[in-house]
C-alpha cells in the first residue's frame, strides 16, 4: 500500500492524501490554502477567472505532481467535511482525475455544489452522496466508510478506506464532543470496532497535538455565549456577533439567546447565507423562520439603515468579519463603507478566534483598532475549538491501535508534537510513525 502525502503536511491547509493499492487509488480531501488566496486578493488579484495553474503558482491548491502517474487509477475523491481547506480545490483539480467520482455526506456536497455554482466552474466528475455512518464500494477492491464525527460544522466524518491490505483511517478534523449542540455524538463505538479488527495506518490531524487538554464541548461555547449575551448591560445597545459562517451550531446558540433577549435577529453576509441555505435545503435546520438572512450588499445596506432608524437596541446582528477580513460585513461597518455608525458601547462579540496566519492577525488588529476608536465594547474569544487536543488524540490512538501513524494537518513542529505523543504510546519515529512533508510517498 502506498500513501501519498500531497498537501497539508507542511502547512495548515490544502489537505490532500492519496492511497493506492495495485491499480486502484483514492484521494482523501482536496483543499485550499486560504492564506495564499487572501494575500493574492489583497494584492489586487481576482479569484474569479483564476486558472488551476494560477492557483498552483500562488500555492493555494495542493501540488499533485507526486501522484501524476496515478491519475487514471483514482476511483474516488472522498471528502470528510465541508471546510474549504478540505474541499476548496475540488472544482479546480477534480478534472485531472477523470475516472473519479466525488463522495461526501449530503451537507459536504451541498456546500461544494453551491461553491461550484457561485464560481461558475464546470465540473464533469459525478457526485455521490453518502449518509454519515454508511459505506460505499468505489472500486473492485476499495470501500470507503464515512464515520460520523463531531467538529465545527455539519455532517463531519472520519473516513475509513477498506482494502485487502488493511484499513486506512483518515481522521482529519475532529474533536470528541459528547454534548454537541447540533447533530449527533461521535461514533466512538465504530472506531473501537475498527481498532479491534485492525487498522493499518492512521492519518490524523496534528494542529493541537502540543496542547495538553481535551477540547471542551460546543456546549461550553454555548454557555460562554449565554453569559455574555444574557448577563451584560446591553439593553440600550446594538449587539453584533461574528462567527465562522459554517459553524451552524454556534449560529444556532446565538439565535437561541437572541430570541431570549427578544431581539430581531438579522444575519448578514454572503458566506453566512450560503452555509445556512445549504443546511436548509437538506432540512437540517430552519433559521429562515427565526432570522432575516441577507447576502447581497444592497439588502445589507438597507437593513443597516433600518436598524439605525427603528432603534438599535431591538436588534441582534450576526455577520461575517471575525477575522477582520476586508470586504466582510463587520469590517465594512467599522470603516464607514456602510450607511451605519457604531455608537458608544455597542457590543461586538467575537464568537470565533483568529486563524493564526499573519495576514489574519493583521486584519483583525486593524478592525479592533477601528472599533475601539468608536468606543464599542469588544468581547473576544467567545469560542471553543473544533479540533482535538493532545488528550483527544491520545484517546484516538489508544482506541484504534493503528500499526502506522502519519501525522497530518499541520506545520512541521505540529507533526513533530504528534510524533512525540505517539512515542509516549510506544511507537517509534521512523519505524511506525512517519513524519513527512508535502509531496512524499510512504510505503506501508
Ligand atoms: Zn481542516
Ligand atoms: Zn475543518
Amino acid at each position: 500500500m502506498e500513501i501519498a502525502t500531497v498537501g497539508g503536511f507542511r502547512e495548515v491547509g490544502k489537505n490532500m492524501t492519496a492511497v493506492k493499492i495495485g491499480d486502484e487509488a483514492v484521494i482523501l480531501d482536496m483543499g485550499f490554502y486560504l492564506p495564499s488566496l487572501i494575500s493574492f486578493e489583497e494584492e489586487g488579484g481576482d479569484r474569479k477567472g483564476i486558472t488551476t495553474d494560477g492557483l498552483g503558482k500562488i500555492g493555494a491548491i495542493p501540488d499533485y505532481r507526486v501522484i501524476d502517474a496515478w491519475k487514471q487509477k483514482v476511483k474516488a475523491i472522498a471528502l470528510g467535511h465541508c471546510h474549504l481547506d478540505h474541499i476548496g480545490a475540488v472544482p479546480y483539480m477534480s478534472s485531472m482525475f477523470p475516472n473519479a467520482a466525488v463522495f461526501g455526506t449530503p451537507y459536504t456536497l451541498e456546500v461544494l455544489r453551491t461553491m461550484i455554482l457561485d464560481e461558475q466552474i464546470k465540473v464533469d466528475n459525478k457526485f455521490k452522496t453518502i449518509q454519515p455512518n454508511a459505506s460505499i464500494k468505489v472500486g473492485p477492491n476499495i470501500e470507503i466508510e464515512f464515520i460520523s464525527m463531531t467538529h465545527s460544522t455539519l455532517q463531519c466524518t472520519m473516513m475509513a478506506v477498506h482494502t485487502k491490505e488493511g484499513v486506512v483511517l483518515y481522521a482529519n478534523d475532529f474533536k470528541f464532543d459528547n454534548y454537541p449542540v447540533v447533530g449527533t455524538k461521535p461514533n466512538i463505538k465504530r472506531l473501537k470496532e475498527l481498532g479491534k479488527e485492525g487498522i493499518k495506518a492512521l492519518i490524523v490531524e496534528s494542529l493541537y497535538a502540543h496542547d495538553e487538554r481535551k477540547t471542551p464541548s460546543e456546549k461550553v461555547a454555548r454557555e460562554l455565549l449565554k453569559d455574555v449575551l444574557l448577563s451584560t448591560e446591553n439593553e440600550d445597545n446594538l449587539i453584533v456577533t461574528t462567527s465562522f459562517a459554517s459553524h451552524i451550531a454556534r449560529l444556532k446558540s446565538i439565535i437561541d439567546f437572541g430570541e431570549k433577549l427578544d431581539r430581531k435577529i438579522v444575519i448578514l453576509g454572503r458566506s453566512m447565507q450560503k452555509y445556512i441555505l445549504s443546511a436548509e435545503n437538506l432540512k437540517l435546520i430552519n433559521f429562515s423562520k427565526r432570522a432575516e438572512i441577507l447576502g447581497y450588499s444592497r439588502h445589507i445596506k438597507k437593513k443597516l439603515k433600518e436598524i439605525e432608524k427603528q432603534g438599535r437596541s431591538k436588534y441582534l446582528v450576526i455577520c461575517t468579519g471575525g477575522q477582520g477580513e476586508p470586504g466582510s460585513v463587520l469590517q465594512r461597518m467599522a470603516t464607514n463603507q456602510m450607511p451605519f455608525e457604531f455608537q458608544k458601547e455597542d457590543h461586538i462579540i467575537f464568537c470565533n478566534k483568529v486563524i493564526p496566519a499573519e495576514i489574519n492577525i493583521a486584519h483583525r488588529k486593524a478592525l479592533e483598532e477601528k472599533l475601539k476608536h468608536k468606543n464599542a465594547r469588544l468581547f473576544s474569544n467567545i469560542h471553543v475549538s473544533g479540533h482535538a487536543g493532545r488528550e483527544d488524540l491520545r484517546d484516538l490512538i489508544k482506541m484504534t491501535c493503528p500499526e502506522h501513524i502519519i501525522p497530518a494537518h499541520g506545520e512541521q513542529h505540529m507533526l513533530e508534537s504528534l510524533g512525540e505523543l505517539a512515542t509516549e504510546l510506544g511507537y517509534d519515529i521512523g519505524r511506525n510513525v512517519h513524519i513527512t512533508t508535502d509531496g512524499n510517498i510512504i510505503n506501508v
